[in-house]
Parts: C-alpha cells; sequence; structure tokens
C-alpha cells in the first residue's frame, strides 16, 4: 500500500475534487489509463482522465462549467482555480464514462460508442496492461464545503485497481495487450503503432505474443487514417530513440504498409568510399542518420530518415561504379508525396522537402567564396541554414564516420555567420524602382524587376557594389539593353552558378 500513498501528493487537489464530487453524488471515480501508469513510473502525466459510471448528463449536472462535444463520453470540466499571485486559471479535466469496444467491421475505432456498467469492463477494452491502471480515492465519511474537502483529499488513501498484471509488467518493462492480443489489434490496428510508440517512448519491450500478433495483423493498418498513423509516427520519430522505432516498425511489418519507400531501401548496396561497413545500404544509412539527428526538431528529422529516400530510383550501376545522379531531386517529390499521404502540415512538408533537395550542398574552403556562400544563403533562407547543417551532421555521422561537425562545416558555420548581413533580397539593395524611374527615365514596367535582379546578382557577387550611385552608374548601362536580354542575363547568372556547384558536388561523389 505504501506506493498508493505516495501517489496523493502528485494528483492535483482539482483532480482530487472533480472525484469527490462525483463520488458524493453516489458515482464511482477513478483515475485511469496513462496518468496511472506515468504516476507509477514517476513521471508527470500530460493529461489527467476520469472514468466514471455517470453518464455524460449526469456529468453535466454536477459539474454546470463543463463540456459535451463529441460524443465519446467525454465531458471536459473546468476547474477554475488562483495561482499564486491570486490570478484566475483555468484547469480542464476530462471525465469519461465506462465503455465497452462495440463492433468493428474496418479494423478501426469505432465511430459510436457504447457505455458500460462497471470499471471493469472499462479497462478491459483498454489497449495495454500498462494502460489499463486505475485509482480510486478510499471510502471515507463526506464533507460538505470545498474547502474541507481539500483538507481531506491531502490525507486521502488510494487504492490501486490492476486486473490485467499491468504493475507487473511496468516492472519488467514490458507493452503487453490486454486479454487477447489478436483481437485487440483486429478491433483497432492503431493499437499496433501505439505498441511500438510505447516501446521507444518508455524503453520498454514489446511482450512475444503480441509482438507475434503485430507481425500478424500488421497489413490491417492500411485501414486506419492517415492522421491518426502521422501521429504515432511523430512521436516514434520525436523519442529519444527513434531509429529502434523504425526498425520495430520493420520487423513487425507495419513499415511496408506505411512507408514502403523507407522499406525499399533495404538492400539497396551504396558501396561507396565514404559509408563504413554497417551502413553501406540506403535502408541502414537512412535510420543511422535518423539515430545520429543532432535536432529535436520534427521536420530536421523527417528530413534525415528521407534525405537519401531517392536513391533507390536513381541508381544506375552497381558496386563501386554505382551512381545516384539526381537522389535529391528525385527524394524531394518522394518526400512529399509521403508526408502529403501522412497528413502533414504545409508548413513542415515545405521544410522538409527544402531540406532533402539542399543536402547535397557543396562547401568547400578553397572552392567556395563568400558569393557562393552568398548564393547557398539565398537559395536556402538563412532562418533554414541551421537546420540543414543538421542535417549534414546526421547524415555524415549516419555514414559511420567519427566525426559529427568537421572543419569544413564548422568553416560554413562562420562563413554564413561573417555573410549574412550581406544583400541578398533586391528588398536589400540601395536603390529601388522609384530610383530608377527618377533617374533614369525608365518607364515603370517589368524592365525595372529586370534591371534590379541584375543588379542584385552583381552586389550577391560583390556587396561593395552596394552604394546608391554605383548602382545608378550600372543601371544606366543596363537599361540599354531590352527586357528579354536582361532577363537572360540573370538566368545565365544563376545557372552557371547551379553548373558550377553540380560540377564539384558530381565531382566529390564522383559520378560524373
Ligand atoms: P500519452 O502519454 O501519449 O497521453 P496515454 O496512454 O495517456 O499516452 P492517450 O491517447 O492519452 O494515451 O489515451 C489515454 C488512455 O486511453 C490510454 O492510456 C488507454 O488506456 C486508452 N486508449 C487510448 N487509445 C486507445 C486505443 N486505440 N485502444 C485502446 N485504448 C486506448
Ligand atoms: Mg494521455
Amino acid at each position: 500500500m505504501k506506493k498508493e500513498n505516495r501517489l496523493n501528493s502528485n494528483i492535483p487537489k482539482h483532480v482530487l475534487l472533480v472525484m469527490e464530487r462525483l463520488e458524493e453524488a453516489s458515482f464511482e471515480a477513478y483515475v485511469v489509463g496513462g496518468c496511472v501508469r506515468d504516476l507509477l513510473l514517476g513521471k508527470a502525466p500530460k493529461d489527467w482522465d476520469i472514468a466514471t459510471n455517470a453518464r455524460p448528463d449526469d456529468v453535466q449536472k454536477i459539474f454546470p462549467d463543463s463540456v459535451y462535444e463529441n460524443n465519446f463520453g467525454t465531458v471536459g470540466i473546468k476547474i477554475r482555480n488562483q495561482d499564486a499571485d491570486g490570478k484566475e486559471i483555468v484547469e480542464v479535466v476530462e471525465v469519461t464514462t465506462y465503455r465497452i469496444e462495440s463492433k468493428y467491421s474496418d479494423k478501426r475505432h469505432p465511430d459510436e460508442v457504447k457505455f458500460a456498467k462497471t470499471l471493469k469492463e472499462d479497462l478491459s477494452r483498454r489497449d495495454f496492461t500498462i494502460n489499463a491502471l486505475a485509482l480510486r480515492v478510499s471510502e471515507q465519511e463526506s464533507v460538505s464545503s470545498d474547502q474541507q474537502k481539500i483538507e481531506k483529499i491531502a490525507g486521502t488513501k488510494f487504492e490501486l485497481i490492476d486486473l490485467f498484471s499491468g504493475q507487473e509488467d511496468l516492472e519488467n518493462k514490458l507493452i503487453r495487450a490486454v486479454g487477447d492480443a489478436n483481437e485487440r489489434f483486429n478491433e483497432d490496428a492503431l493499437r499496433m503503432m501505439r505498441a511500438i510508440r510505447f516501446s521507444v517512448t518508455l524503453d520498454f519491450s514489446i511482450e512475444k505474443k503480441t509482438f507475434l500478433a503485430i507481425q500478424k495483423n500488421s497489413e490491417n493498418l492500411k485501414f486506419i487514417s492517415p492522421e491518426r498513423i502521422r501521429d504515432e509516427f511523430s512521436k516514434i520519430i520525436l523519442s529519444s530513440t527513434p531509429a529502434k522505432g523504425i526498425e520495430l516498425l520493420q520487423e513487425a511489418g507495419i513499415l511496408r504498409i506505411i512507408l514502403p519507400e523507407i522499406e525499399s531501401g533495404i538492400g539497396v548496396m551504396q558501396s561507396h568510399h565514404h559509408y563504413y561497413g554497417p551502413y553501406n545500404t540506403v535502408y541502414k544509412h537512412l535510420v543511422a542518420s535518423l539515430e545520429k539527428c543532432p535536432s529535436k526538431k520534427l521536420e530536421v528529422r523527417l528530413a534525415s530518415l528521407l534525405h537519401d529516400v531517392g536513391k533507390p530510383k536513381s541508381k544506375r550501376g552497381e558496386g563501386e561504379n554505382a551512381t545516384f545522379y539526381n537522389h535529391e531531386y528525385i527524394g524531394e517529390r518522394m518526400a512529399k508525396d509521403i508526408l502529403e499521404r501522412l497528413r502533414f502540415p504545409r508548413k513542415v512538408i515545405d521544410k522538409v522537402t527544402l531540406l532533402v533537395r539542399n543536402h547535397m550542398f557543396y562547401y568547400n574552403v578553397d572552392e567556395v567564396g563568400e558569393s557562393g556562400v552568398r548564393r547557398v544563403v539565398q537559395k536556402i533562407g538563412l532562418e533554414n541554414i541551421g537546420d540543414l547543417i543538421d542535417v549534414r551532421i546526421a547524415d555524415r555521422l549516419g555514414s559511420g564516420v567519427p566525426k559529427a561537425v568537421p572543419y569544413k562545416l564548422r568553416h560554413f558555420q562562420f562563413m554564413v555567420e561573417k555573410v549574412s548581413h550581406d544583400p541578398i533580397s533586391v528588398k536589400q539593395l540601395k536603390i529601388d524602382g522609384n530610383d530608377l524611374m527618377e533617374e533614369l527615365i525608365v518607364d515603370p514596367g517589368p524592365k525595372i524587376g529586370a534591371i534590379l535582379a541584375v543588379l542584385l546578382s552583381k552586389v550577391i557577387d560583390n556587396p561593395t557594389l552596394n552604394e546608391k550611385e554605383n548602382l545608378l552608374i550600372l543601371a544606366t548601362e543596363l537599361a540599354k539593353s531590352n527586357v528579354g536580354e536582361l532577363r537572360k542575363m540573370a538566368e545565365d547568372k544563376i545557372k552557371a552558378e547551379q553548373k558550377k556547384e553540380e560540377e564539384l558536388i558530381k565531382k566529390k561523389h564522383r559520378v560524373s
């Protein structure tokens, strides 16, 4: 019982108060699910769930300040309180009526819910033994005011309800399905991903029968909505052992359903001199890159996992002569398709595809000068450079090289810093369209933009040109050309720079 008593100081008073009020109205009330698991693990629960035999309308009668929006039996109760400075704070506690699983025909969580009479029924529909624990406040005589209730709560005793040996599994660090694993995964296929998610976030193993049942039913993830898959996948990717998560998904047969593009890197040899022993297939390299990713951002982790996803499709030749020409562009396209399919937000997709497309950017101390670095910054955006460097570090470490940030990359960071205030956009030029119209008698129209674009390309090469007088002299000269010629000048410059970089990348990877 000692363990239970230790629990009480960790449950917020407002949660206990809600349970008290329910019990007073002769209903049952238990703290259930993930929060009990987290309490027993000594972690701070993210949210608090209370289960009760009261129906949603009963709950709303007891707590008029509440909302019942979905039809899943969950009422959100608002508790108004004061913080240390006397400011009002509103805390929400979720109270859910006991439920049982209704019939499934399509391996998805049911849209309709069936209420149940007993806690036992409610606990039996939960996914894993460690998530099927409940805590109850022991019987005590009732008191009337909220203040008295809070005082009473301070000395409260708790009773842990553990009908499926969840405590034992917590101690042995095991994820085990409640009841028959096969049936449970047939009811809701997402549970298979949740098993892997809990395994990596808690550092638990998946119990053998449970894992076998996942392997048997993995195909059913086809029926699960992309949004639900995305949320579990993101939690796996953001855990402290994301690579273990991918390997588990693979072993379970889930990866081939949700991310076949990664699965198809299995066995694809890169056998290039800079991929060491165990990292020499595309699959192993991508998993290792995710493992070594230094960033905690979802986008950067996704980009680390996906940066070479275009390699299997772009591979030409075998052995030492294999080439992966344009894999970064093929990969960008594939990353976009994957992330759209999983319904990631537009912002995430844009960022990941930018990082995948540019992960090959070339930098070498003697070959790329300040103007080259300014062009990289212009293309990628100053705000993305740090993340791109992180993908590059992941890529490097995921190839088995021992040192994360070699001199070259540190020097690149230094150069970015150095040029970070130099002009890289038309807005930063010391003249604008109005100046051109006044001084040069250029008519309003597309010619103005074309002149500014050529001026910018000159200023990127040499920022000291960015002086008003200078630019006007240059512009006067440029104004003699027509729009078509001006546009060609700017485009040719961009193409030449691109070609130069591509040549350098090719040379480095010996793929020409
Ligand atoms: P987290 O720490 O991510 O919040 P959690 O275990 O609390 O983990 P929730 O999604 O908040 O997960 O769900 C709360 C509880 O509801 C779970 O602990 C589990 O008992 C139950 N549950 C959630 N999803 C499912 C599901 N798909 N099948 C069965 N039970 C589930
Ligand atoms: Mg939770």
